[in-house]
């Protein structure tokens, strides 16, 4: 019989009426043939009240108390949860995280799952039983109470679905579903029906209000689809799956990060090692780095710019000086900037959607600081005060309000027919204990070089509203498909910019920027066709900042240059000499064991 995790937040059960609603959703599903467990949070604002409480006692709790303090939350909701559905007549039981056996590590208030025990649960469904499981808590190996790190039921319910190999994976909860961007900015927001795992960590700012991003890896991970749904009404919600929807809209959502600062070492070395003796650093002092940017060097030097929160800036500018003091170079830097993307599957195949948002950027004068791509995804960093402002715009430009939503929701596959063939239930017990062991440790999921892409510079840029449009969309004309966009902080008023196109498509776009290159007087236009691009895909990469540390270090160390840099939530891209590709995947993969060094 098949397994359906329903999962209830917060608002969702905050009090008796809605307990008995969310009892009679579980009873419901089950009463249709499936095997329902559920997966609860603690009621309303009471976890909330309980750090309330331990304040009033100390400043400093003891990082163990507060576990066994915020776990109670969830045993309350359980426990009433289960008398709202023995009142409507079915069978259930409440069980804590320790009954469940989700064996966490050993970091109180931000545990990690090592492994489930899945055979509890599955005896308590086989005799009829639904199961209602606390969300959010764990048992380290001395079975001390742990908690997952604030709403971190999502993760619980990703994590028991991937166990018991369910079905799906509902998330009931206070809102429609995910939105095209930020509901509260955007009043002209929509639901969207279909999004990708890979598009929805792209969206991370903006998929992070709706649900612990970390639930999403976890799905992504074990290929667990998520339905994201009202709790209060009867609305289809979002579906989170492997496949975006079908056709992919070019832009399927745009998320924002109000708070960014900027680092740029400026002037230092263009070799081999450079990187990594700067993210080595970084990662020593547990700086978590957002975007990182490096444009193609000049005359021996070049310039590395990236973002981190504003409150890590103080301690960044000290390692930044740190490595300059060694390197040579300067440090420059700058507060109070945001972060605006756009994410869509349908980018990957369509040209002109970074003309048409720097095109919308332009007509509102917003000046682009730095410009940083995935497949999937445009970021760019622009003043805070424009934020808002460049948000609606692009949301208007990309028409998301109008959209007429995708692909209807017809049935969703069972996470095994995605996987191929359906496997048996005792295959699937033999393996649970490794599937599952560290469960959730950074998973450097792929590493893939590519060397059908050529790169086209442009230096000497005026440093104006405006020029990356007309760049993008003299080449979307063209017809040309640009894939990587770096474009790092411009020095003295000059912007540079450079991309690449697919190999057989550099001399046309030469030809293509002749036009809008004749208005910037200085501007200067270089080409490589021998370079390579390397790509560390994964998730959780940017909680770990120790990614780019270990992918520099490999580089380095194999006496590789790193050209170019660029990055998203769930990518790592660097641009090395074609003739070094090779050599460069395997100093890759082996530095991250994954097996195999075969390009594929
Ligand atoms: N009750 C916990 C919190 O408020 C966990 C959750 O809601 O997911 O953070
Ligand atoms: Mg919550």
């Amino acid at each position: 019989m098949s397994i359906v995790v329903q999962k209830f937040g917060g608002t969702s059960v905050a009090d008796a009426e809605r307990i008995r609603r969310a009892a009679q959703k579980a009873v419901e599903t089950k009463q249709s043939g499936r095997q329902v467990v559920m997966v609860v949070s603690a009621r309303g604002k009471k976890t909330d009240e309980l750090v309330g409480l331990a304040a009033e006692i100390t400043d400093r709790p003891r990082p163990r108390e507060m576990d066994m303090l915020l776990s109670t939350g969830e045993q309350e909701s359980v426990a009433l949860m289960a008398m709202a559905v023995h009142e409507l007549g079915e069978e259930a039981i409440s069980l804590t995280g320790a009954q469940i056996g989700v064996r966490t590590d050993g970091s109180h208030t931000q545990a990690r799952i090592i492994s489930i025990s899945t055979q509890r649960m599955k005896d308590a469904l086989d005799a009829g039983q639904i199961v209602i499981a606390a969300g959010f808590q764990g048992v380290d190996e001395d079975f001390n109470i742990t908690t997952l790190g604030r709403g971190g039921s999502d993760t619980t319910a990703a994590a028991l679905a991937a166990a018991l190999d369910a079905e799906l994976c509902e998330i009931y909860t206070d809102v429609e579903g995910v939105f095209t961007t930020d509901p509260r900015l955007v009043s002209s927001a929509t639901k969207i029906e279909r999004v990708s795992y890979d598009e929805m960590l792209e969206l991370a700012s903006l998929g992070a209000g709706v649900m612990h991003s970390r639930s999403i890896e976890f799905a992504k991970k074990y290929r667990v689809s998520l339905q994201v749904k009202p709790s209060y009404a009867d609305g289809p919600g979002t579906l989170i799956s492997p496949e975006p929807a079908d056709p992919a809209p070019m832009v399927t959502g745009l998320a924002f990060v109000r708070t960014e600062a900027r680092v740029s070492l400026i002037g230092i070395p263009d070799q081999p090692g450079v990187m990594n003796r700067i993210f080595s650093l970084l990662s020593d002092k547990r700086i978590p780095v957002d975007m990182v940017v490096q444009n193609v060097g000049v005359a021996g030097t070049a310039n590395v710019s990236f973002t981190v929160a504003e409150d890590d800036l103080e301690k960044t500018l000290t390692v930044a000086e740190t490595a300059t003091d060694n390197l040579g170079g300067s440090v420059q830097h700058n507060a109070k900037l945001s972060k605006v993307s756009v994410v869509g599957h349908g980018m990957q195949t369509h040209t002109g959607v970074a003309a048409q948002m720097f095109g919308v950027l332009a007509e509102n004068a917003i000046n682009i600081h730095i410009v940083t791509t995935s497949e999937i995804k445009i970021s760019v960093l622009i003043d805070q005060e424009r934020c808002d402002m460049a948000v609606k715009a692009v949301h208007d430009g990309f028409q998301l309000a109008q959209r007429i939503d995708q692909a209807p929701n017809v049935g969703v596959p069972s996470v095994s027919s995605m996987n191929g063939t359906r496997r048996d239930t005792s295959e699937l017990e033999a393996d649970i204990v490794s599937r599952l062991s560290g469960m959730e440790e950074i998973v450097v999921s792929d590493i893939y070089s590519d060397i059908d892409q050529s790169r086209v510079t442009i230096t000497q840029l005026d440093d104006n509203p405006g020029v990356a449009a007309e760049v993008f969309s003299a080449v979307a004309e063209g017809g040309i498909l640009v894939d990587m966009i770096i474009q790092n902080v411009a020095l003295d008023g000059k912007a540079n910019i450079s991309f690449t196109v697919p190999a057989g498509d550099v001399a046309k776009t030469i030809e293509v920027l002749k036009a809008p290159l004749q208005r910037h007087d200085d501007a200067h236009v270089s080409c490589d066709e021998n370079i390579g691009k390397l790509s560390v895909v994964g998730i959780g990469l940017r909680s770990h900042t120790d990614v780019g540390a270990r992918m520099f270090h490999a580089l380095g160390d194999s006496g590789i240059n790193v050209q170019m840099v660029n990055t998203s939530e769930i990518k790592v891209s660097v641009v090395v000499a074609a003739n070094q590709t090779a050599a460069a995947l395997t100093a890759l993969r082996t530095s991250f064991n994954l097996p195999g060094n075969e390009d594929i």
